[in-house]
């Protein structure tokens, strides 16, 4: 017999017919009425995500992500997070960080892509180097050849963007 189904119905248990009434703590304390309890689902945070999309001589600027936390250890295109909208100026000051002078080309796409906990607004702007790109790029980062760009391990939606470039 399917008790779940048949006898212990939230809302209206069927205590009276139940063969576990005597060891039942729900019925014992008079609970049975308030039990069980709906988990109340947390909203994901938002998050502004600026990515740059950099292809050079058929390369892609790619960085490997911490090894720790969200998608540790995965491959994604330069970005930076924020908890506000953010500008492309922010962008184009990370890639300064980086050591690498860009502009941006073209209209942004956007994608969004919802985690347990982090909801990922994004908004990816396919950049220009305006000069030739430093040989030492920051540790992590890499040109990662077109050939490869279907077999690495693409940070969740960094997948997508991979192949929008591919495409484009
Ligand atoms: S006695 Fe407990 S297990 Fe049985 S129907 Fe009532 S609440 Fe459910």
């Amino acid at each position: 017999m399917e008790l779940g189904a048949l006898i212990c119905i939230p809302k209206s248990p069927r205590c009276d017919n139940c063969p576990w009434q005597s060891g039942c703590l729900a019925f014992i304390f008079g609970q049975t009425d308030n039990l069980p309890k709906k988990r109340t689902k947390t909203a994901s945070k938002p998050i502004w995500v600026l990515v740059g999309m950099i292809e050079l001589e058929g390369r892609a600027l790619v960085r490997l992500r911490p090894e720790k936390g969200l998608l540790a250890g995965m491959w994604e295109f330069p970005s930076v997070e924020s908890d506000q909208p953010s500008s492309k100026e922010a962008l184009i000051r990370h890639f300064q960080d980086m050591g690498i002078s860009v502009g941006v080309e073209g209209e942004p796409r956007e994608l969004r892509h919802i985690f347990s906990h982090r909801d990922w607004h994004m908004t990816i702007y396919r950049c220009i180097s305006q000069e030739k790109p430093p040989r030492e790029l920051p540790r992590g980062n890499c040109w990662l050849a077109r050939e490869q760009w279907e077999s690495v391990n693409w940070a969740g939606p960094h997948r997508t963007l991979a192949k929008w470039l591919s495409q484009s």
